[in-house]
C-alpha cells in the first residue's frame, strides 16, 4: 500500500508539503510557507508566544498543518527537500523540532535551510545530496534528478519503491538550452519509462500552452539592454533572489556597462552566500554585499556617483520593507535619467499585485524609465507537461502547486495524455492505493 497526504501545496500556490508512506517508510517531501499568509500573520501583534505562533501559522495556512499526521508524525522516516524557493523549504526553521528524522537537500538548498534556521538556533542533522545520486531512506531507494527550474540545483525526487517509482516534480520545466548547465536530465526521467506509477506536478503554468522559454532566452533579453542601460545614469535591478542564473546575468550586464555590482538586501545576499559556499557560483568575487539594514544606510547616506554602480536589490513584488521600495522612498534620490529593471514576473497574487502597483506608481513620480517582465519563468508549460506524461505514461498523477484553475487545466491535460487516474487531493486528505 501507498498512502498519500497533502500537507499543503494543493489547490493552492505555496506551502509545498506532501506525505508518502510507502514500504514501511514515511517521508515528507518538501516543507514550504505560503507567501501570503506568512506575510499576513506576520504583522499580526499579537503573535508573542512560540506555541502560539506556531498554531496561528497551522492554522491560518501559512505553514503546513504538521497536526493532520497524527501519531505517524513521530515515525517519519526523512524530510526530502527538491529545491530551495521557500514556498519549499521555509517550515523547516518553524517545524523541524516536532520531527526526529534527518533533513536531504542538495548542498545549495541545504545551505539555504541552514542559513534560514541559524537565526533560531535550531540543531538538526542535514545531509546534502548531489543531483544525480541516490540514498536510502529506510526501505527506499530515493533519487535526486537534476532538472531546470530557477534556481540551482533543483531535482525530481524519485522515490523507487517495491511496486515502481514515485516522481515528484515540483517544480521544473524542460529547458534544453540553459545558459550555465543545469539541463533537466530528460535522458534519465526517460529510463523511468514503464517503471513510474505516480507523479506529482507543479500545476502553476498548467493552463499555459506550448514549452516555458529557455533562460538563455532571459539571458539575451537582460544582455541586450546593454545599449539603452549605457545612457543612464543610476541603474537598479530586481529579480527573485534565489535566481542565481538570472543574478549572474545581470552581474555579467554590469560588467559590460564598466559599473561596479552592488548586492543590497539580506534575502539576496543569503542566497548568494548559499551559492558560494555550494560550489555552484561564487558572485561575492563580482560584487559588494549591503546585507544588513546598517550597511545599506550607512552606504546611502556618504555621497557617491550613481554612474559609478550597478545596483542589484530585494524588492521587486514591492515589498514595502524589501530595498526597493526603501529607496523609492527616499533613501535614495531618484532622477528622471535613471533606470529601474524588473527581471521578474508580478507573483499573480492580490498581495504582490497591490504592493507592485504602488512602488511602480512612487517610481514613475520621478520619471525615471522603467523595464518590466524582463523574465522567463521556471515552471513548465502544458508542452513540457505533455512531454513527460507521454514519456513516462504514470497510472496516477497528482497536480499540485496551484489554484484550483492551474490544477483543474493539468487534469485536462492529464487525462488527454491517458492517465487514468488524476487525483487532485485536497489539504488534509489521504489518498491510498496498492498501485
Ligand atoms: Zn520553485
Amino acid at each position: 500500500m501507498v498512502n498519500i497526504m497533502s500537507l499543503g501545496g494543493s489547490q493552492e500556490v505555496g506551502r509545498n508539503c506532501f506525505y508518502v508512506d510507502v514500504d514501511e517508510t514515511k517521508v515528507i517531501l518538501d516543507m514550504g510557507f505560503h507567501l501570503e499568509q506568512f506575510l499576513e500573520l506576520s504583522e499580526d501583534e499579537f503573535l508573542t508566544s512560540k506555541n502560539h505562533t506556531l498554531r496561528k501559522f497551522m492554522n491560518g495556512g501559512a505553514i503546513p498543518d504538521i497536526r493532520l499526521l497524527k501519531r505517524d508524525r513521530k515515525q517519519v522516516d526523512a524530510i526530502i527537500c527538491s529545491h530551495a524557493h521557500l514556498d519549499h523549504v521555509a517550515a523547516i526553521p518553524f517545524l523541524i523540532n516536532k520531527f526526529r528524522c534527518p533533513v536531504y537537500a542538495t548542498p545549495f538548498t541545504a545551505k539555504l535551510i541552514r542559513s534560514l534556521c541559524q537565526e533560531k538556533n535550531i540543531e538538526f542533522e542535514i545531509i546534502e545530496i548531489l543531483p544525480g545520486e541516490t540514498f536510502h531512506v529506510n526501505n527506499v531507494k530515493v533519487e535526486f534528478i537534476q532538472i531546470a527550474h530557477s534556481t540551482p540545483q533543483t531535482v525530481a525526487i524519485a522515490l523507487h519503491t517495491l511496486k515502481g517509482v514515485i516522481l515528484y516534480a515540483n517544480d521544473y520545466k524542460e529547458d534544453h538550452t540553459p545558459p550555465f548547465e543545469e539541463e533537466t536530465d530528460i535522458n534519465r526521467i526517460a529510463s523511468l519509462a514503464g517503471k513510474t506509477k505516480a507523479i506529482f506536478l507543479d500545476s502553476l503554468y498548467a493552463p499555459d500552452e506550448d514549452f516555458c522559454k529557455s533562460e538563455s532566452y532571459a539571458r539575451e533579453q537582460v544582455l541586450n539592454l546593454e545599449g539603452d542601460f549605457s545612457n543612464h545614469r543610476a541603474i537598479i535591478a530586481s529579480t527573485f533572489s534565489s535566481h542565481i542564473h538570472r543574478l549572474h546575468t545581470l552581474v555579467d550586464l554590469a560588467d559590460k556597462l564598466n559599473r561596479e555590482v552592488i548586492f543590497v538586501g539580506r534575502s539576496l545576499c543569503r542566497y548568494i552566500e548559499a551559492a558560494r559556499d555550494s560550489g555552484v557560483l561564487d558572485l561575492t568575487t563580482r560584487g559588494r554585499m549591503l546585507n544588513f539594514k546598517r550597511k545599506v544606510n550607512s552606504f546611502f547616506k556618504k555621497p557617491f556617483n550613481p554612474k559609478d554602480y550597478f545596483f542589484i536589490v530585494t524588492g521587486h513584488q514591492g515589498e514595502p520593507n524589501a530595498v526597493l521600495s526603501r529607496m523609492a522612498d527616499g533613501m535614495f534620490s531618484f532622477s528622471k535619467d535613471d533606470a529601474v529593471l524588473f527581471s521578474c514576473n508580478v507573483i499573480p497574487v492580490p498581495i504582490s499585485i497591490n504592493h507592485r502597483l504602488a512602488l511602480e506608481s512612487k517610481l514613475s513620480v520621478f520619471g525615471l524609465s522603467i523595464y518590466k517582465d524582463v523574465h522567463v519563468s521556471g515552471h513548465a508549460h502544458a508542452k513540457d507537461h505533455r512531454h513527460l506524461i507521454s514519456l513516462l505514461k504514470p497510472d496516477f498523477l497528482f497536480p499540485v502547486h496551484g489554484i484550483p484553475k492551474m490544477q483543474d487545466a493539468m487534469v485536462k491535460l492529464a487525462r488527454e495524455e491517458g492517465v487514468k487516474n488524476v487525483i487532485s487531493l485536497k489539504v488534509g486528505e489521504f489518498f491510498s492505493t496498492s498501485f
